[in-house]
């Protein structure tokens, strides 16, 4: 199932994208799938007619996972990390497709970083392997926007992870997905730029999820990206990114300068 947020005529709904003669259509849901129950209200939209919007906005946090594919670490001269190595995004970063990334003006090398990421279903601590799938809502596909320059200069990555748009997500959330061996793709203006394989991450969506749920709680809602391969590089206003995993479908967005 993929279940998407889009514009409503006054507050965002929920709906879950379908088929209707080879027509994508979006199916109307009373209620919200990731921190309520849901029905369907009988109510289908043409897809091309609604605004889709961040698939969730979650109530608390977007946690990283950095340097969690060898070739990536290494094309920016760091080692891989013995344990999981996490930061967090604020909720504010996060934006929808084809919402515009706004690159600050403290930034000269603000880069995209194209990931899957895993939205956590159900308040968890201390999931064990076995539990792991139970706390999954489902998957989605991010852009962990970084300003790489403050990253190196401020030694931790609040800022330079945290500016407004810095955290692009959608389309929507599919909820049947094998995370292990996917496809991440990101274009940079057409032109292939990233294109890995989550089969090379060096820790696993689980391992992953049990790290951290080691010492947090996560929240229904929550959202964790889980790094990103190798091939990062600058965007800068006037560009588009897309980034596209296998199974799933495509994020898009576009850069404007923060003066516009
Ligand atoms: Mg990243």
């Amino acid at each position: 199932m993929r279940v998407a947020r889009f514009a409503g005529e006054d507050d965002p709904q929920f709906g879950v994208i379908g088929d209707d003669d080879g027509v994508p259509t979006i199916a109307v849901l009373r209620g919200d799938p990731l921190y309520a129950g849901f029905d369907l209200t009988g109510q289908k939209i043409p897809l091309a007619d609604v605004r889709l919007l961040a698939p969730v906005i979650p109530r608390s946090k977007v946690v990283g996972v950095g340097r969690n594919y060898a070739r990536h670490a290494a094309e920016l001269g760091n080692e891989v990390p013995a344990e999981p190595l996490i930061f967090l995004k604020p909720n504010t970063s996060v934006i929808g497709p084809a919402e515009p990334v706004f690159h600050p003006t403290q930034s000269d090398d603000v880069e995209y970083e194209g990931e899957l990421a895993v939205v956590i279903g159900r308040i968890c601590r201390d999931v064990s392997a076995e539990d792991v799938p139970k706390v999954i809502f489902g998957y989605t596909v991010a852009n962990d926007v970084t300003a790489r320059d403050l990253q190196n200069k401020d030694g931790q990555w609040a800022r330079a992870k945290g500016f407004d748009t810095f955290c692009p997500l959608g389309p929507w959330i599919e909820t049947n997905l094998d995370p292990s061996d996917l496809q991440v793709t990101t274009t940079l203006n057409g032109e292939i730029k990233q294109d890995g394989r989550t089969s090379d991450m060096v820790f696993s969506v689980a391992d992953i999820i049990m790290y951290v749920s080691s010492f947090m709680t996560l929240l229904p809602g929550d959202v964790i990206l889980t790094g990103t391969p190798d091939g990062v590089g600058p965007m800068v206003p006037g560009d588009e990114v897309s980034v596209t995993i296998e199974g799933l479908g495509t994020l898009t967005n576009s850069v404007v300068s923060a003066d516009d």
